[in-house]
């Protein structure tokens, strides 16, 4: 054992409190810290981020992790700070001198972690400060971003390789995502020019996660229902639009239920405190669209309700997998009916032809899903390339065959039409 590692168990325990890696934490780690590239390709949950916290902790100078959103920046730097770990970021929410104070930490080898924003990134005199910094390694996470095949593409994310060879183009990357399809696989690799990376990929089943679709006749009350059964509990409610999502956070609120709403139409300020009440349990639920989530690290969340249809499988799967992270049962239930579909179609109407089937391509999945008898989790999991030997036994498919309703034909054609 080298001191090295012996440093990373320490540091797993004292700082982290836990006494063991999980599933193939500890050889991402090693990975990392001899100096390879290295990619890791695991379910949300799985705990990607200790991936480079730990050795970002360890290793000597500070680790950059470029992140897509600004919440998730803030979620991880309070975390950090929580543990005593001194951690910054950089993006636009800073003024002038927040920026300096956050540069001078980071030249004087205090900081150990520099979250920055893509946008960030590519500002010259943000360039000229990292190149004089001493850095361990880039952490590139949500790498699917920078695919035009994911959920998420973010253009800036395209930049990214190009600014590390201009930092210093030995500087080792691990890149992470929860997005498993073969085409961002590959586009990730191209982008981040790390063909010769290690990959590390685990299974995209979350064994713990029930779930379930029904009818959507009287979503109100079927909603309502539903929570009533689970009164205290943290939540999340997915709605396609702004509007929607403010009277859904109504509607729950004046049935007593400590809700609140979360969509990017609403002031950064009000948004914040909103994701800071959900963390600290101020909140039960957070009503949203699907602007909230990504990084969001609350561990026992333990329902996902789509009160509207999402846009694809993948899609569904990420917000889903938000639920359950502590290892214990989550419940995902989607509300479903074809005019949903329809409307989500309607969005499509002033895009590219190829743009158009693409995403009519993700909805048909997602009626295939929500309307066939087959094992939920069999559908997921085939979507990710994994094939199941046997029926999952954890899913309203599963529990309840009788239950399962009408394919709706006419709509399944229409669709193919
Ligand atoms: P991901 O980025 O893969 O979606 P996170 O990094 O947010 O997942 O981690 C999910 C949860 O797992 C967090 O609550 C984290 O504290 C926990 N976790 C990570 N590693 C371990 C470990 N070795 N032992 C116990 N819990 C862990
Ligand atoms: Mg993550």
């Amino acid at each position: 054992v080298t001191p090295i590692e012996d440093k990373l168990k320490q540091n797993l325990k004292d700082i982290f409190g836990f006494d063991k890696f999980r599933g193939e934490q500890d050889k991402i780690i090693h990975s990392i810290v001899k100096g390879d590239n290295t990619f890791v390709i695991m379910p949300t949950g799985a705990g990607k981020s200790l991936c480079y916290q730990l050795p970002a902790i360890t290793l000597e100078g500070t680790a950059v992790v470029i992140s897509p959103l600004i919440a998730l920046m803030k979620n991880q730097v309070d975390q950090m700070k929580g543990f005593g770990i001194n951690a910054r970021f950089l993006n636009s929410t800073l003024n002038k001198s927040e920026m300096n104070k956050v540069k001078k930490d980071v030249l004087e080898g205090e900081c150990k972690l520099l979250y920055i924003a893509p946008e960030s990134l590519t500002k010259e005199d943000n360039l000229i400060f990292l190149k004089s910094a001493k850095l361990s390694f880039v952490a590139v996470d949500e790498a699917h971003c920078i695919s035009e095949w994911g959920h998420d593409f973010r253009p800036e994310y395209r930049k990214i390789r190009s600014i590390i060879e201009s930092i210093d183009e030995k500087l080792p990357i691990i890149a992470l995502t929860a997005t498993a399809t073969p085409k961002v696989q590959l586009d990730i690799k191209k982008n981040l020019n790390m063909d010769d990376s290690k990959l590390f990929k685990t299974s995209f089943n979350r064994a713990n996660l029930y779930y379930e679709v029904r009818p959507k006749k009287n979503p109100k009350k079927q909603l309502l229902q539903f929570i009533s059964g689970l009164k205290g509990k943290s939540g999340i409610v997915y709605c396609l639009s702004r509007k929607k999502v403010e009277e859904i956070a109504n509607l729950l609120s004046v049935n007593g239920v400590k809700a609140l709403p979360y969509h990017a139409g609403l002031d950064p300020d009000v948004r914040m405190n909103n994701q800071d009440a959900f963390l600290n349990e101020e909140c039960d639920v957070v009503v949203a669209t699907i602007a909230f989530g990504m990084g969001i690290d609350k561990p026992d969340v333990r329902f996902v309700v789509h009160y509207d249809a999402p846009k694809s499988l993948e899609g569904y799967y990420q917000e889903t997998g938000r639920a359950g992270r502590d290892g214990l049962d989550g419940t995902c239930l989607m509300f479903y009916a074809y005019d949903d579909v329809l409307k989500l179609e309607k969005f499509n109407k002033d895009k590219t032809v190829t743009e158009r089937e693409n995403a009519k391509a993700l909805l048909m999945e997602i009626v295939a899903y929500s309307t066939l008898g087959v094992c939920r989790r069999r559908q997921l999991l085939s979507y990710f390339g994994e094939y199941m030997n046997d029926d999952c036994g954890f899913c309203d498919n599963c529990k309840k065959p009788t239950k399962k309703f009408q394919v709706e034909e006419e709509a399944v054609l229409g669709m193919k039409a």
